[in-house]
């Protein structure tokens, strides 16, 4: 017999009690994950997660681990949120689906559009009084594309088809996501990027300042490498400018406060359209609802996803600003793109559950003023730990660079594999940190306490301590 067809019902026993191993075969068996090299995984198995609380996850073996990530940084609001769950079930036996094409609509979508517009507050006039939903941020970077190119198509400049991104930047996982982003390791699997998406470099003082650069000095040069790009593209071939306000999956790159002031005075001076990836950056994580109010700069379309719902139910979109939906409104006719779960009531009713929760818990200002300040003042004192030569955060990201030589700031040789080996640790020890390279990066629930910073804080010190036993 198919030992797939008897497994399921021996997985799972009671809610603690789990067989792992079991699992684990037939995760082995049948599950291709998502960015998991399975020839790594053979033999070992992957870690079964079986449930979670608060800010806590617990594995099959019944372990408990401080989730500093907030999943994939997504639970903004924590895990176990009841109402949000009786959202999803209500909604589910009043409406579970309907579209939203050929001139229908459902009252979760429209009520959610609505109050995303309400949260996002107008800049230098700009307004955001418009939304199309998808799944996902990637989804959501693919409706940017297509939308910018339609906008300069309705304005008859087809010509303007490039947009310029960042190396290192993450825009998801689609054709137009991987390409969006510019992770060499995307790009080198399927052929990316797609035509007419090119990259600049990051804003990252710690590896492209020059020596004895200032940050305010670093931020102008680096947001001026858009300018050379744009000037190297032809002005008028260029359609919009993506970029995270901080780069998450890069590494929580936090750019200088002269980067974001600069980039905006260039893409006004070009008329080119500002997209704000804000997929990780929007609904608290760093202290706002949108990341765009943090840094003070005028966006035209802003991708969200993520902390929307907090992870609880696929949901992304992009916020259209008001720019772009006059024109595709006014004169665009049908806009022929759409996904079946664009503005699905259940995605929806669960959003606007986790936006109340949000707002009523006004988790953006304890970010802003509480646990976020607390987070830094932390987070600064690990400067002084032999193998750290950075700590930096903002709002609720947070990052460190694994040195070897404080001093010089000599990095690992990478065949070490520094950052992989705390992160080992920090599995072992009952902690979620990822790394990217040799930087250890966080961004935990926005429901986190003083005390939980400081339960957190101890197992990070107790894991670089454990790293750094290791290399000596
Ligand atoms: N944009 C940013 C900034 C992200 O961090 C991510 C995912 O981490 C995405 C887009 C892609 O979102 P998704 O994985 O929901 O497709």
């Amino acid at each position: 017999m198919n030992p797939t067809l008897i497994a399921p019902p021996a997985l799972v026993r009671r809610a603690e009690q789990h067989d792992t191993k079991a699992i684990q075969a037939l995760d082995s068996a049948h599950y291709l994950h998502p960015f998991t090299s399975h020839g790594d995984l053979a033999g070992v198995g992957a870690r079964v997660i079986t449930r979670a609380d608060n800010i806590y996850v617990w594995d099959s073996e019944g372990a408990k681990i401080l989730d500093a990530m907030s999943g994939l940084w997504c639970v903004n609001a924590g895990y176990g949120r009841k109402e949000l769950a009786d959202a999803a079930y209500q909604q589910m036996m009043t409406l579970p689906f309907y579209n939203s094409f050929f001139n229908t609509t459902n009252v979760p979508a429209v009520q959610l559009a609505a109050k995303l517009a309400s949260l996002a507050p107008v800049v230098g006039g700009r307004k955001f009084e418009h939304v199309f939903f998808s799944s996902s941020g990637s989804e959501s970077n693919d409706t940017n594309v297509r939308m910018v190119r339609r906008y300069w198509d309705l304005l008859g400049q087809p010509q303007r088809k490039v947009i310029i991104s960042r190396h290192n930047a993450y825009h998801g996982s689609t054709m137009a996501g991987a390409s969006l982003g510019g992770m060499s390791g995307m790009h080198a699997q399927g052929d990316l990027p797609i035509p007419n998406i090119t990259h600049i470099e990051q804003p990252h003082h710690w590896d492209n300042a020059l020596p004895g650069e200032s940050h305010a000095d670093f931020g102008r040069r680096a947001a001026g490498w858009l300018e050379e790009k744009i000037l190297e593209v032809g002005p008028e071939k260029v359609a919009a400018f993506i970029a995270e306000p901080v780069q998450g999956a890069g590494g929580v790159i936090i750019p200088p406060e002269t980067y974001w002031p600069e980039i905006q005075r260039i893409v006004d001076q070009y008329g080119i359209l500002l997209i704000s990836d804000e997929v990780i950056c929007a609904f608290g994580r760093l202290g706002h609802w949108f990341a765009y109010q943090k840094f003070g700069y005028r966006p035209d379309l802003i991708t969200f996803a993520k902390g929307v719902t907090s992870g609880y139910i696929p949901l992304g979109g992009v916020m259209v600003g008001d720019r772009v939906a006059k024109v595709l409104i006014e004169q665009g006719g049908e806009f022929n793109h759409g996904y079946t779960y664009s503005g699905h009531p259940v995605a929806c009713a669960v959003a606007l559950a986790n936006l109340e929760l949000m707002e009523r818990e006004d988790l953006p200002g304890r970010v802003k003023n509480d646990i976020g300040p607390y987070l830094a003042e932390r987070f600064a004192e690990l400067s002084d730990h032999p193998l750290v030569g950075a700590a930096e955060t903002c709002g609720f990201v947070a990052g460190l660079v694994l040195v070897k030589d404080k001093g010089t700031r000599e990095m690992f040789d990478p065949a070490l594999s520094v950052g992989m080996i705390c992160r080992g640790h920090c599995f072992r020890s009952g902690l979620i940190m990822r790394a990217v390279g040799d930087r250890m990066i966080i961004a935990p629930p926005l429901v986190m306490t003083r005390e939980q910073i400081d339960e957190m804080m101890g197992l990070i010190v107790k894991c670089l301590d454990a790293t750094l036993d290791d290399l000596r």
